[in-house]
């Protein structure tokens, strides 16, 4: 039988999709999970592409199947199983083959598991995945990290299963060892913030202005077809209009409101504060899932307090406009704090991270994919968004139309008592960024009170003290 091209590890929910995917581009596969059974049922399942199959038993028959040098795909649980599956491999490989972990890793594994195999002449690359079951069918984006020359080698295949927006492939090699993993948890941070305020706009149309499932999601069609053009926008209008089979009511209405995380979100936030680069709107996002999950607490608060959200009188149509902006502005903010993240981390890890390659590839395939994605290739692109996406012109001139009614929804869902950590947070960000003289003059002071940590001087260079205690 002719040797596989490639292998793949895991046949879960995403690396069944991705190997269906990769024999569909014409490539032979050879594919091992740990519960055997999982490997006859995707067999069974995998129709015509089954003779582009190669099952395998053990990691051994894994190895055996493949066409040196090897590239093989791990698609496990992140962490240890990674871990796991590298150590069991390394018997089993030889100089040259690739090993592509392609799971949700945290970056700092990956950059640990490169210094691991360095001399072992194994070749080490950490790809990111978006897209989910359906992504990883039919086009996924992906966010390599590593040698570039080891990109190189697998370039072909990886471009061949991505997504292409208007023909160019959603794939690239990113930068060295964690890039690409990091690249792929900032894009679920900014994931985490533009699902939060979805959600938070959801709320305010829900319990402020009383309307029901379908209705709002009625809202959603419609802004989809404008300018928060995405396909998270895209699919909250298709959630809020079905229907519970079991119930017949709307399948919104039966779950249970509490969220849970796999940690991407977490270390996007962990990883901002050790950058020291505010990422206030995800920061919010991540807090609002661990609050979610508090529900008895959420109960017996409100036994305590009152739960109810104020009805919100405003003329429908003025307040629904002000809405699409404001998430629109929310948006924005989100995705500027998810950039500057990435730039502090890429001067800090020397990864020299292509920011218009990043807007570029995750303008199709992936879970953000949003109409805005274009605007900042050509932001990125020319330079204009260096130092922060809210000062590159385009985006100026959106901010400023978007702003005042983020302004105003804020202050309304406040007002109403209609959560909106998030919106509110992107909001402060923004007011926060474009006050020239802003406060900490006094957080100077009193550090410099309780401290004698020292305060600057307007207009004048070294350490000065107060004259405290004088009154
Ligand atoms: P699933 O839960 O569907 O599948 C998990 C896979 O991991 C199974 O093949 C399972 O094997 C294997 N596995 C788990 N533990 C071990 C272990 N200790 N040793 C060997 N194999 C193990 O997960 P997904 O497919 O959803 O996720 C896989 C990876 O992709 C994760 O890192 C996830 O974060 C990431 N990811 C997921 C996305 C999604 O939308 N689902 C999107 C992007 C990335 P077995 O059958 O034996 O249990």
């Amino acid at each position: 039988m002719d040797k596989a091209e490639i292998g793949l590890i895991g046949l879960g929910t995403m690396g069944s999709n991705l190997a269906l995917n990769i024999a569909e581009k014409g490539h032979r596969i050879a594919v091992y999970n740990r519960t055997p059974s999982r490997t006859d049922d995707f067999v069974a399942k995998a129709g015509a592409l089954a003779s582009r199959v190669v099952p395998c038993e053990s990691l051994a028959d894994l190895a055996a199947a493949i066409r040196p040098p090897r590239p093989i795909i791990i698609m496990v649980l992140a962490g240890t199983p990674v871990d796991e599956q590298i150590a069991a491999l390394r018997g089993e490989l030889a100089a040259n083959d690739i090993i592509i972990d392609a799971g949700n890793a945290n970056f700092r594994d990956t950059m640990r598991r490169f210094k691991e195999l360095e001399g072992s002449g194994l070749t080490f690359i950490g790809m990111g995945v978006s897209g989910g079951e359906e992504g990883a069918r039919h086009g996924p984006s992906i966010m390599v990290g590593g040698k570039e020359e080891s990109w190189r080698r697998v370039e072909s295949v990886l471009t061949a299963i991505s997504a292409k927006f208007k023909g160019e492939p959603c794939a690239a090699w990113l930068g060295t060892d964690g890039a690409g993993h990091f690249v792929k948890t900032i894009h679920n941070g900014i994931e985490y913030a533009d699902m939060q305020m979805i959600a938070e706009i959801y709320g305010i149309l829900r319990d402020g202005l009383g309307m029901a499932p379908k209705e709002i999601g009625s809202v959603f069609a419609d802004w989809n077809k404008g300018r928060l053009n995405s396909y998270l926008i895209e699919i909250t209008a298709e959630v809020l209009k079905a229907d519970d089979p079991q119930t017949g009511k709307p399948v919104v209405d039966i779950i249970l409101d509490r969220a849970g995380q796999k940690g991407t979100g977490k270390w996007s936030v962990i990883e901002a504060q050790q950058l020291g680069i505010p990422a206030t709107a995800i920061e919010a996002a991540v807090a609002a899932r661990v609050l979610s999950s508090l529900k008895d607490e959420r109960l017996a608060a409100e036994r305590v307090y009152g739960g109810g959200v104020v009805p919100i009188k405003a003329p429908r149509e003025t307040l629904l406009k002000q809405l699409e902006l404001a998430l629109f502005a929310g948006k924005i903010a989100a995705y500027a704090q998810g950039f500057a993240v990435m730039a502090g981390a890429s001067k800090e890890f020397n990864w020299n991270l292509p920011m218009p390659t990043i807007a570029k590839i995750w303008r199709a395939g992936c879970i953000i994919r949003s109409q805005m994605l274009d605007t900042m290739v050509e932001a990125f692109g020319t330079g204009a968004a260096s130092t922060n996406l809210l000062m590159a012109p385009d985006f100026v001139k959106m901010m400023q139309e978007a702003h005042p009614a983020l302004r105003h929804v804020v202050a309304l869902a406040m007002e109403a008592g209609s959560p909106v950590p998030a919106l509110s947070s992107a909001l402060a960000y923004f007011d926060s960024y474009r006050q020239g003289r802003g406060t900490s003059n006094l957080i100077q002071a009193q550090r410099d009170f309780f401290g004698a940590h020292g305060f600057e001087r307007i207009g004048e260079t070294g350490a000065f003290h107060g004259p405290w205690g004088q009154g």
